[in-house]
């Protein structure tokens, strides 16, 4: 099973992404690559893989990359090798990704679930943002701008939660992942025998 999960930055993915894999144990955070720096406390190979622009080019010549995508002037993007190695080992994974890349993974014929998580006014998203303190203004500017244009990608997706409440957004990404579990593509797949039935 694949959750895409997407949400302009502020709006309380991490959240929300920390809450659902304590209680999913069989779901993984996809783990994407990525030209931007290294924040402080964040581990190659667990967070992200972080790679220089020219090796970046270098996987996008060899196709190596189910969607990627310029965020906030940096490159990102998910291995289709990654992927598949992932659920060979039996695992459901959860996509971290910005609407660009869901568009792509969309275009890719990708199944999966799309959730989008919006926040309750963009005043509110502004005002998480200074909290969260991580930004100087430039990139705020950029994250705030940005917002605005990921957000007008809502129709792509399947699933439109609010974070007005972090507590009921969690609840309401974890009744869509149990619903998906339940979705014909899913469900199919512990019932081959159904397939044989015309
Ligand atoms: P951050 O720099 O805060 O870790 O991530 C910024 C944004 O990049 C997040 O909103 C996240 O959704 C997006 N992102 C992270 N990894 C990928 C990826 O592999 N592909 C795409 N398209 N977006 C990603």
């Amino acid at each position: 099973m694949r959750i895409f999960l997407s949400g302009p930055s502020g709006v309380g993915k991490s959240t929300i992404i920390s809450a659902i894999l304590g209680k999913n144990r069989d779901l993984v955070l996809s783990i994407s690559y990525t030209t931007r720096p290294p924040r402080r406390m964040e581990i190659e190979g667990k967070d992200y893989f972080f790679i220089t622009r020219q090796q970046f080019e270098e996987m996008i010549e060899k196709d190596a990359f189910l969607e990627w995508a310029h965020v906030h002037n940096h490159l990102y993007g998910t291995s289709i090798s990654w992927v598949e190695s992932t659920e060979l080992a039996g695992k459901h994974i959860l996509f971290d990704i910005d609407v660009q890349g869901v568009g792509q993974a969309q275009e890719k014929g990708s199944p999966g679930c799309y959730i989008f998580i919006i926040p309750p006014s963009m005043d509110e998203l502004r005002s998480r943002l200074d909290k969260r303190g991580t930004e100087d203004e430039f990139t705020m500017k950029t994250r705030l701008d940005n917002a605005r244009q990921e957000l007008t990608a809502w129709k792509r997706y399947d699933f439109l939660v609010v974070n007005d409440n972090i507590e009921t957004a969690i609840k309401d990404i974890q009744s869509i992942i149990d619903a998906c579990r339940c979705s014909k593509t899913e469900a199919i797949k512990r019932l081959p025998w159904l397939l044989k039935i015309a």
